[in-house]
């Protein structure tokens, strides 16, 4: 199969996109000796999942974020270990009124604890806590990326709306839109009715090359930012019903990012054999310029997680006997490349650039 062809589906090129941002970001210029990124994929908030999103950080941060554990911190356990004191404290004179009940505080309690994040102690009757290690302020950048490899006419249209609202609420530093090189002098991307806040990248998924067609330009999230609710009727000259919005405070939007961190840390982006039918004895993985891609033996190509699922046609469970022999590594074709996906994962959490 020509190599240009490996990567036809958006699945296959949003792996090879966040491969390519893991080893080579940013686009333009370098990033510092100290400063690391981090990649995932399909992460975002409730109403916005973003298909890429690389994280800026520092070592010094990441290595004092690991001592977390790898599991992330909810939003309820990140209360506590931020505001644990240095000495041992009663836990209600110690942490801020959470605004909901306190037995839920003292869950929160004992299951850092559990965890080994949280030094905890009874008293008598009473709960004291004392800080484990120091929460580092580990997020210095967040930059989304859509990846739409063919990035044609209608393509523009479903995401025009979707960037816009990225660019008015502001959660991301940067926002871009990453898509296929053309032979065309001018990439037809900036043909489109994109916002100008967007950038525009040309990500060759074969060569692993990337090319900046249009400069993202930054965007604030240390400012109140705009949740468009609704775009009125500005796409149809029928309907002139106004645009409705409403206001997302600073430091709502800075426990959004933290909250997206905080999974991006847990998940990457190589989390997507989770989800697949890696059971499949067709499933496999090939290595496609120092990168593991899922295989289908079946189809014959990279397989997306969603054709990977329990109403795949063509599934057929791998025979008892491979797991029985350990076979290719401990246990049928899902485990070998689900072990090697973890600790490539592992490897990029401690990251060395
Ligand atoms: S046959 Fe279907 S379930 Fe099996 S590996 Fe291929 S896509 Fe996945």
């Amino acid at each position: 199969m020509p190599d240009s062809h490996r990567y036809d589906s958006e699945f296959a090129f949003e792996l090879r996109v966040c491969y390519w941002a893991e080893r080579d970001w940013p686009p333009t210029g370098s990033l510092d000796d100290d400063t690391v990124v981090l990649v995932a994929r399909q992460l975002g908030t409730k109403r916005r999942r973003w298909d890429t999103i690389v994280i800026e950080t520092s070592r010094e941060a990441l290595a004092q974020r690991a001592n977390f554990g790898t599991d992330r911190l909810d939003s309820d356990l990140l209360h506590v270990v931020r505001s644990a004191p240095d000495e041992w404290t009663y836990y209600r004179d110690a942490l801020p009124d959470p605004g909901y009940p306190w037995r839920y505080v003292r869950e929160t309690i004992h299951e850092a604890d559990d965890r080994g994040i949280l030094d905890v102690r009874k008293t008598g009757n009473r709960i004291e806590i004392r800080r484990r290690f120091h929460y580092p302020d580990w997020v210095d950048r967040i930059v989304a990326v859509e990846n739409k490899p063919d990035l044609d006419a209608s393509a523009a249209r479903v995401l025009q709306p979707q960037i816009e609202r990225d660019v008015a609420l502001g959660l991301a530093d940067e926002a871009w839109v990453a898509t296929r090189p053309t032979d065309d002098s001018v990439s037809p991307a900036l043909f489109e009715d994109l916002p100008v806040e967007a950038g525009v990248l040309e990500i060759d998924p074969a060569m692993l090359s990337a090319s900046v067609a249009w400069h993202a330009q930054g965007l604030d999230p240390a400012a109140p930012g705009t949740r468009i609710t609704d775009r009125g009727g500005s796409d149809s000259s029928f309907d002139h019903s106004a645009a409705t919005f409403e206001y997302v405070s600073p430091e709502r939007k800075a426990d959004l990012r933290l909250a997206i961190a905080e999974r991006a840390y847990e998940r990457g982006w190589r989390s997507f054999v989770d989800v697949m039918r890696s059971d499949c004895r067709w499933f496999g993985a090939r290595e496609q310029s120092g990168q593991l891609l899922p295989w289908c033996g079946s189809h014959c190509r990279t397989q997306t997680s969603s054709e990977c699922s329990g109403s795949c046609p063509e599934f057929e469970p791998e025979p008892p006997a491979w797991r029985q022999r350990g076979w290719p590594i401990e246990g049928g074709p899902g485990k070998g490349i689900t072990q090697l996906l973890a600790a490539r994962r592992a490897r990029t959490r401690s990251t060395k650039k």
